[in-house]
């Protein structure tokens, strides 16, 4: 059995519909497919919900757009005679969607809960629509819901699934009757019932927590591009598939900003052990990138990725040096705040911390709150964030055994006048991250591609 995951992209126009038809046709064992909103639409609903909640009623021609997208795909894809009462589905679903944005306008907020409800409905349309294709198309298809089966908890303030409980979820309701199988992505239900999802991108993850449920021999991830290259192809037009990446590497890619791969994606099929391709919907017979346990050890350095929107926060003062405590006092007032580098210099005089923008306010005023008579005595400055900074990360597991690496770096950036700001490796040596300004990013990216793989 295996699971095939189609991004928005991929089931955006007649084409990568009629290749995903064929995809399937390609094998005999039984398929597990699941697919994104059509692409653009999950923005789109999250547009209308904050148009809604600050009761600008032009909500209502962003959900007409997203009713017509839908029904003009239908007409696209499907002979009138048998769409079969395939609109009235999406009708349903858009006339459900205008009734939480009407409670969201009239309230004049977005809760979590209600968010959760528009954004599903992406997902809801989409499958419908790809069922019916595949069931006029490929033979008698099964369908397991998504929103029934997969079932979240709440942890850190994040949506993370049960993997157990939804793992029997799976297990109980998957019919191998069916050679193929449509299950939509994104979309879930936590413990109390109420609608949830696995996170902007998370139909990777659902794809790959069927996969896990059902011990599949490969889970394939099908997008617009030929794999994971050497850098986002978008960002450095040189950029090359990999034929060839470890678990690890892509876990850590995907961490440091690389939306090829959903990062939650990654557990799921490492503890089950199950092959990974990362393929092209617009070009199916391209090879695509293999993740396994394996990796290609004769390139140390495997690929480039950037984070965007980094603030930088540096804690300094005479206070830090020798006393104990202070770190774990620093680190438990940022329980909630997402921390992507810590950084301390042997003298101890500072402590660098980089977290995402927009969490810098919510982290000052913790810090600042927590060391109040630390900073009115003068043992510690008052700290401030420093916006305008991005992550420059390289991932490889063969760096650990090649000497210079980072040395050849910093060269590279020193020679096109990037300015390094701070510069973290974790002791696993697989990746090595740099912040720099969000003003060098394009330049320091290409000029670090360019270095490793000329
Ligand atoms: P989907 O909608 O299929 O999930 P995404 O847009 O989420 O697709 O992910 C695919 C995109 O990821 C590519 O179009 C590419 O711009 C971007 N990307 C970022 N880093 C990489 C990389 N290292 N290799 C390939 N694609 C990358
Ligand atoms: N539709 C969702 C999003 O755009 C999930 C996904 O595409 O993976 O984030
Ligand atoms: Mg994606």
């Amino acid at each position: 059995m295996k699971v095939l995951k189609f991004g928005g992209t991929s089931v955006s126009t007649v084409e990568t519909v009629q290749n995903i038809s064929a995809i399937l046709k390609k094998t005999d064992e039984n398929q597990i497919i699941v697919c994104s909103a059509l692409s653009k639409v999950t923005n789109m609903l999250e547009e209308a919900a904050a148009k809604a909640a600050n009761k600008d009623m032009t909500y209502r021609d962003v959900c007409t757009q997203i009713k017509m997208r839908h029904h003009e795909f239908i007409d696209q894809l499907i002979p009138t005679e048998q769409q079969d009462g395939l609109k009235q589905t999406i009708d349903y679903h858009i006339d459900n969607l205008e009734k939480v944005l009407e409670a969201i306008s009239l309230l004049n907020e977005l809760s979590q809960r209600a968010y959760y409800i528009i954004v599903s409905f992406g997902e809801k349309m989409s499958n419908a629509i790809i069922y019916r294709y595949l069931q006029i198309h490929n033979g008698s298809v099964g369908y397991l819901d998504s929103s029934e089966l997969i079932i979240t908890k709440t942890t850190n303030g994040k949506e993370d699934v049960n993997r157990s409980k939804t793992y029997k979820n799976i297990e109980k309701a998957y019919d191998p009757k069916f050679k193929i199988t449509v299950a939509p992505g994104f979309i879930s239900r936590n413990e109390e019932g109420f609608a949830t999802t696995l996170g902007r991108g998370g139909s990777d993850y659902t794809a790959a927590i069927y996969a896990a449920a059902l011990k599949a021999s490969k889970l394939e991830i099908w997008t617009d591009v030929s794999g994971i290259y050497t850098a986002d192809p978008r960002k450095v037009q040189n950029a090359r598939p990999l034929e060839k990446m470890s678990y690890k590497e892509v876990l850590e890619l995907s961490n440091l900003g690389a939306k090829v791969i959903y990062a939650p994606t990654v557990q799921p099929v490492l503890d089950e052990n199950i092959p990974m391709a990362i393929l092209n919907t617009f070009r199916p017979d391209d090879k695509g990138t293999l993740v396994t346990t394996e990796t290609d050890n004769e390139k140390p350095v495997k690929s480039f990725s950037t984070m965007d929107n980094i603030a930088m926060l540096t804690f300094t003062g005479t206070g830090l040096v020798g006393n104990t405590g202070i770190a774990g006092r620093l680190f438990n007032v940022l329980s909630d705040v997402n921390v992507i580098i810590i950084s301390q210099a042997c003298s101890e005089m500072s402590i660098s911390i980089v977290i995402n923008a927009k969490d810098a306010a919510k982290a000052v005023k913790a810090i600042n709150g927590e060391f109040d008579f630390e900073i009115r005595k003068g043992f510690v400055k008052e700290i401030v964030a420093e916006t305008g900074y991005c992550i420059l990360a390289m991932v490889g597991e063969g760096m650990k055994n090649a000497a210079g690496i980072t040395g050849r770096a910093f060269t590279a950036l020193g020679n096109n006048k990037v300015n390094i700001h701070l510069i973290a490796q974790g002791s696993s040596e697989i990746n090595v991250s740099i912040v720099i300004k969000s003003d060098d990013s394009a330049k320091a990216l290409n000029a670090l591609h360019e270095e490793f793989f000329k």
